[in-house]
């Protein structure tokens, strides 16, 4: 049977502290133990009384008539069966009354050792010396004998009294010079014998609180761990030095559907299934806590958490473990779903940010374990933002969960797809051979975002754009791989959308570049670095300056002349577009309001500044500001104002020309252009792109085409401006197509503003000047 004695190291004082010894014994019941006591020791105290009474009738015989000799025998005989009875009575706890009243000790010992002494102290005075030595000595192992009453002090202090006070009579009857040096001695005597009681009594007091205390709190832990293994809380177990089991609770037998005979006597890790974490607790010899481990149970797998103590013998021997177990599987489900919920994205059902990059972790681990290849495809929506704005969030949802449907679909097994916020998901393909695999897959994902979203209420359309890295040739952490991923899918967006692109080195250090362009972006207005030049538009008949079109310029203190198409694209994604945008218009109008009148200024106007609120307010404003007519001011937007399926750039533009403004179509040719964006009430200029124009001298069919959008243009009551003119036959062909304005190099490159500003004096004014 288990002994479960588990001792709390609970200092005696706890319950000790401030109280005397003995009243704590009389507290506790200790008159229990004390008659206890005192019918333990009765037997010797009446073998003593019976040993010395003995003696000191050997030494008297014939000395004293017999009869007195017979009867005071009888008497201590009588005595000490009396003694002996009582103290047995005093001893039964189910004697109530006198027998076990606290002062009856007191009065036997006080009478037992009185009678005893009677007749050896009246017959001493007189006898021998021989006799009187042994009668003394008797006397003294008798008074002695007061130790085995220690257990109550008066009563011992009782019996040692009683014996003296004959003694001091005997000697008092003998007389002569031993009365004094007598009474010192037993007065010495008695009262080393009283102080020895005393201190023994309170020793005793002592062990037996403590023996109390151990008890009680023994038989509280003792009830506890019934409790316990009875209300279903838990069970117990106990194994030997071998680790097998030599006890455990009847309800973990149940639970695990095997009879107690089929455990006790069986290894404990390996019936619980060799855990390593289990094994490593027993063989260290240690307390555990805690370990929790599946277990194969009769209804199915169960979680179970142990904790014990190491068992050591009192020679310090390794004796086994003793502990508790408790089933735990309910707690591991509730644990299970909650970790479940927190990794997974409520919207598409897929692993979460959080998740993604365990997914990635475990990958990396993987690839390097195998020496393989592990790709991570880091993929963004195009065109999300215009779906949220123009159908609203329902919709975005609804386009959101289409997508992570379909990726997960086409992914497979090939890679976990995970989404890590917002239009933002993850492939992870923890085993991937080649490069090509990773493209293919990401080729075919694309694809199939590609296909229309049907949200109830109609079908909308939204691209995807990818970058892919590989672990571990480009990083081999989660954070190294997501950054380089996202340059990689930076690069794919920027190259145009719905492409997939490998991260190579290459754009690290543009990104890095870009970075510290950035930086030095921020500060570029404040510090005067911005410049605008003008570049003159040319009326082809009169070959006269009709406008100039405000070209920006980025003096960097060590970099020199950065070009716009470096630095606009990043001020558009920082947000310096804005403010940047802001000056350019002001300065530009400044400038135009101090020429004639019959010439406009041209500034171009990126998409992100029209999907800025308040851009024609700003317009409005500046014109305001300087007085210039809103005719004389054109604003030139490219045809990415078309792409996606926000209608809020147009809108914009619309209500800029409202305000009077000239809106040009730039670049037009350069990119996927489409004659149908002429089809729009609001441009009333076309420029045709220099790359478009230049192509035209060798090319017949851009030739072909050129005339066909002059004359589409002219039906739409729209002016047609060819830009990079550099030749005078790019001027004559261009001429002959029927564009009505030039501007090139031809006719003057790009100049700051006192430059232009001269250009537009009469010839001999310049030539003077
Ligand atoms: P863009 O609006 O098409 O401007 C014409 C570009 O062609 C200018 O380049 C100009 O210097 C260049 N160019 C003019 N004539 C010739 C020629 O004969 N041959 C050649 N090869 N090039 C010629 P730039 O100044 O580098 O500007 C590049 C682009 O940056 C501009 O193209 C415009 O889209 C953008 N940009 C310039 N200033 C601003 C601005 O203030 N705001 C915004 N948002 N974009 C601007
Ligand atoms: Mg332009
Ligand atoms: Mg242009």
């Amino acid at each position: 049977m288990l002994h479960m004695s588990i001792k709390a190291p609970v200092p005696a004082a706890t319950s000790t502290a401030g109280r005397h010894p003995s009243a704590l014994l009389r507290a506790r019941g200790a008159v229990d133990h004390r008659a206890e006591a005192l019918w333990r020791t009765a037997p010797f105290l009446a073998g003593l009384s019976l040993c010395c009474a003995l003696v000191a009738l050997w030494s008297l015989v014939g000395r004293v008539p017999a009869p007195l000799l017979g009867g005071w025998g009888v008497l201590v005989v009588a005595v000490n069966a009396a003694m002996l009875r009582a103290r047995r009575r005093a001893a039964d706890p189910t004697a109530s009354g006198p027998a076990r009243s606290g002062w009856r000790p007191i009065a036997e010992a006080a009478g037992h050792a009185a009678l005893w002494s009677t007749l050896p102290a009246a017959v001493f005075a007189g006898q021998p010396a021989a006799t009187q030595a042994l009668l003394g000595a008797a006397m003294g192992t008798m008074m002695a004998g007061a130790f085995l009453l220690a257990i109550v002090p008066l009563a011992a202090t009782a019996w040692v009294l009683a014996i003296a006070i004959a003694f001091v009579w005997a000697l008092h009857a003998q007389g002569g010079e031993t009365l004094a040096s007598g009474i010192v001695l037993l007065s010495v005597f008695s009262a080393v014998v009283i102080a020895g009681c005393l201190t023994i009594e309170r020793l005793l007091a002592r062990q037996v609180g403590v023996a109390h205390d151990e008890r009680e709190r023994g038989e509280a832990i003792g009830l506890l761990l019934r409790e316990y293994e009875e209300q279903g809380a838990g069970w117990l177990w106990q194994t030997d030095a071998h680790h097998q089991l030599t006890y455990v609770s009847p309800r973990i037998c149940d639970r695990l559907g095997r009879s107690t005979a089929q455990l006790l006597g069986h290894s404990l890790p390996v019936l619980l299934g060799c855990d390593a974490k289990l094994g490593q607790a027993l063989a260290a010899r240690v307390p555990f806590a805690g370990v929790e481990l599946p277990i194969a149970a009769a209804m199915g797998e169960c979680w179970m958490s142990l904790s014990a103590s190491p068992i050591f013998g009192v020679g310090g021997e390794f004796e086994g473990f003793r502990g508790l177990g408790s089933d735990v599987t309910e707690v591991r489900r509730a644990q299970d779903r909650i970790r479940r919920v927190a990794l997974m994205d409520d919207l598409t059902g897929l692993p979460n940010r959080q998740q993604v990059r365990g997914l990635v972790t475990e990958a990396i681990a993987y690839a390097e374990r195998r020496g393989s290849r592990a790709a991570l495809l880091f993929a963004d929506l195009d065109g999300f933002k215009a779906v949220n704005d123009r159908f609203g969030h329902a919709a975005g949802d609804a386009a959101l969960r289409a997508v992570a449907e379909r990726l997960a679909r086409v992914a497979g097994t090939q890679g976990q797809v995970g989404r890590l916020g917002g239009d933002e998901f993850a492939i992870v393909m923890a085993q991937c051979d080649s490069r090509e695999m990773a493209e293919a897959l990401g080729h075919r994902l694309i694809k199939a975002v590609a296909e229309p979203v049907d949200f109830g209420s109609g079908a909308l359309q939204v691209g995807l754009s990818i970058g892919c890295v590989f672990a571990p040739t480009d990083g081999g952490s989660v954070d190294e791989l997501l950054v380089k991923a996202d340059i990689a899918l930076y690069q794919a967006k920027s190259r145009g959308r719905g492409r997939l692109t490998l991260f190579d080195k290459t754009m690290q250090r543009d990104a890095e570049e870009r970075v510290l362009l950035e930086r030095d972006l921020r500060q570029a207005l404040a510090r005067d670095q911005l410049k605008i030049e003008y570049q003159p538009v040319i009326d082809v008949e009169t070959q006269a300056i009709v406008g100039f079109e405000a070209l920006i310029r980025w003096a960097h203190p060590e970099r020199g002349l950065v070009p716009p198409a470096i630095f606009v694209p990043i001020a558009e994604e920082c947000g310096l577009i804005a403010g940047i945008g802001e000056w350019v218009i002001r300065t530009a109008c400044t400038d135009a309001a101090s020429w004639p009148g019959s010439i406009f200024v041209s500034v171009n106007v990126s998409r992100v500044q029209l999907e800025l609120p308040g851009l024609p307010s700003v317009v409005g404003e500046a014109l305001v500001a300087t007085r210039l007519q809103p005719a004389r001011l054109e604003l030139e937007v490219t045809e990415n104002v078309f792409q996606g399926e926000s209608a809020g750039p147009l809108d914009v533009l619309r209500r800029l020309r409202a305000l009077g403004v000239g809106i040009a179509l730039d670049d037009f040719g350069s990119g996927y252009s489409s004659l149908g964006y002429l089809n729009r009430t609001i441009f009333h200029t076309l420029k045709l792109d220099g790359s478009f124009v230049r192509d035209a001298a060798h090319k017949s069919e851009t030739l072909a085409v050129i005339r066909a959008i002059v004359a589409l243009a002219k039906t739409f009551r729209m002016d047609v401006t060819a830009e990079g003119i550099e030749s005078f036959e790019d001027f004559a062909r261009m001429k002959d197509l029927g564009c009505k304005r030039v501007q090139g190099y031809l006719f003057g490159r790009p100049a700051p503003r006192a430059q232009a500003t001269a250009l537009l004096l009469p010839a001999d004014t310049r030539a003077a000047e």
